[in-house]
């Protein structure tokens, strides 16, 4: 399932064209527009999930497809297994795009606690 109004789902579709970085059956990883790190590629479900916990409500074999996809960008990206995965879920939690979507950031030193 796609939404017509999800930019995301344009992205997955081709409609628009991301900076993609790789991909598998189920899972599109793509550059950040606004990188907050060296390394900022979002991973997401092609299928159209609003948030991650849709997403890991309606198929952890998805979920898993994300997070292994990340992995694989980690090392082809050469961060060394040092990177940070990010799930924003809803807009509290600075949520602004509604398809569930993976930050994967790496290539600095990182904070604790993030703003
Ligand atoms: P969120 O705030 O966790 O929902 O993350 C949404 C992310 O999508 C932000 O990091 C944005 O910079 C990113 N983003 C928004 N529009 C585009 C785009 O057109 N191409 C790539 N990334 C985008």
């Amino acid at each position: 399932m796609s939404s017509a109004d999800c930019l995301f789902c344009k992205f997955v579709s081709r409609d628009v064209e991301p900076d993609v970085v790789a991909e598998t059956e189920h899972s599109l990883a793509f550059r950040d527009i606004n990188p907050q790190a060296p390394t900022h590629v979002l991973v997401v479900p092609k299928r159209h999930v609003a948030n991650a916990g849709e997403l890991a409500g309606a198929s952890a074999d998805e979920l898993a497809d994300v997070v292994l996809l990340a992995r694989s960008v980690a090392e082809s990206e050469g961060l060394g297994g040092d990177y940070r995965l990010v799930l924003n879920t809803g807009a509290g939690a600075g949520q602004s795009v509604f398809h569930a979507h993976l930050h994967l950031l790496g290539g600095r030193a990182m904070q604790w606690p993030p703003g």
